[in-house]
């Protein structure tokens, strides 16, 4: 199994002992600083530390931890070019599989300036981007980042994350890859199956997005060990499982 969508900065070795023992085999980290930033060194080094050290942290407990880093919206700074030169470098080495998670929060100016420039980086690069959707207004910035994405990027070099039930007629007839998120305050298990039972399984990555905030770091293997109950096919199951997750992110 695949979570598509951790935080592992923010976990503990005994969280990756247990998903290990639950059957993950592989989790994509992404960069979200919980802190407050007041230097771009602060943030590049929280992205170092993902890259160097929470991938052989996770590996010690059997996770083969793959990395998307990026500028989440809540950490724009003013100052970026040293990250944005560290991503190129990144992609061109092969340490990172994809620029996230990226995204709106606020809509501020910076934060829209921050996410453009990260999906120009991704289009020159030819890279996938993970797009975070906000808890509140949801549906006012999933339209804004709807707006922008095409402009920038093609809608299938993008994962628009932390799907519902309320949003997910903006995207369904689009090309993006669709990211369920079930997790406390987000989705649950039934919610994530009651999306994939409508619109199939093709287009969905499931993850738990575990970080600081109240998290089930099991949330992935309950929700395929509830498919597997519940009698779907097995070939449907393993697509959410990790089939397209290895596809997509070609991992
Ligand atoms: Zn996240």
């Amino acid at each position: 199994m695949i979570d598509t969508h951790i935080h592992a900065d923010s976990r503990s070795g005994e969280d990756f002992r247990d998903m290990y023992l639950s059957g993950i085999d592989s989790a994509i980290t992404c960069s979200y600083y919980p802190y407050r930033i007041d230097a771009e060194n602060i943030l590049l080094n929280h992205l170092n530390r993902i890259l160097e050290f929470d991938t052989k942290r996770a590996a010690e407990y059997g996770i083969d931890l793959k990395v998307a880093l990026g500028i989440h919206p809540t950490n724009s700074i003013a100052k970026n070019e040293m990250i944005f030169e560290s991503l190129h470098k990144w992609i061109e080495e092969k340490r990172i599989i994809a620029i996230g998670e990226i995204g709106l929060e606020d809509l501020t100016d910076l934060e829209i300036e921050t996410f453009e420039k990260q999906l120009d980086i991704a289009d020159e690069t030819n890279s996938k981007v993970i797009i975070h959707t906000p808890r509140k207004n949801k549906l006012e910035v999933l339209k804004v980042i709807l707006d922008i994405v095409p402009q920038h990027l093609d809608e299938n070099q993008a994962v628009i994350d932390h799907i519902n039930r309320d949003i997910i007629g903006e995207v369904i007839d689009k090309d993006y890859m669709l990211g369920l998120t079930v997790q406390p305050q987000k989705l649950d298990v039934a919610g994530a199956i009651d999306i994939l039972e409508e619109f199939g399984f093709d287009r969905f990555l499931l993850n738990s997005d575990m970080s600081n905030k109240p998290s089930d770091i099991l949330s992935v293997p309950k929700t395929i060990r509830e498919l597997e109950r519940l009698g779907y096919d097995g070939s449907e199951i393993e697509k959410v499982s990790h089939k397209n997750a290895e596809k997509y992110f070609m991992i």
